[in-house]
């Protein structure tokens, strides 16, 4: 078993697609160890995203991002953050897969209704920028 981030971002949240984007990761397998909702400023979603600072898509990804409340979720399950990013799909939603979350829900590359951590090593880097310890529960 291990962790993986997942956020649903502002376009999910102000679509109200938030109860039907958790309920597509709850039927994916995952376990959920985390969640609240947060407004990023402008500062911590620049730096979440600072390994794209140099990208032509930065500033508006950051404008994006800070546009509306977000859904931070901690993840578990085996494999976590690969069986994540196969269950949202490609970046780009006319690329994604019939069936994954992207393809079913967003509008736009940049508006992808959910963002999956890349790594293990980026996955519990993330889960630290918005969680700590305590805030997550053990399953047994
Ligand atoms: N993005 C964008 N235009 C692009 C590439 C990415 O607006 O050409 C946005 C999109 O919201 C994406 C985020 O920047 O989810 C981070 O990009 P990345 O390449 O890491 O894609 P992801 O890992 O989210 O699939
Ligand atoms: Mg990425």
């Amino acid at each position: 078993m291990n962790r993986t981030l997942a956020i649903l971002k502002p376009d999910c949240v102000k679509r109200n697609l938030v109860g039907e984007v958790i309920a597509r990761i709850q039927k994916g397998g995952f376990k959920i160890l985390g969640l609240k909702m947060v407004r990023l400023t402008e500062e911590a979603a620049g730096e979440f995203y600072a390994v794209h600072r140099e990208r032509p898509f930065y500033t508006d990804l950051v404008k994006f991002m800070t546009s509306g409340p977000c859904v931070p979720i901690v993840l578990e399950k085996g494999n976590a953050f690969e069986e994540f990013r196969w269950l949202i799909g490609a970046t780009d939603p006319k690329e994604a897969v019939a069936g994954t979350i992207r393809r079913d829900f967003a509008e736009s590359k940049q508006e992808n209704i959910v963002h999956g951590s890349d790594s293990p090593e980026n996955a519990e880097r993330e889960i630290s920028f918005f969680f700590s310890e305590r805030e997550l529960v053990e399953l047994k």
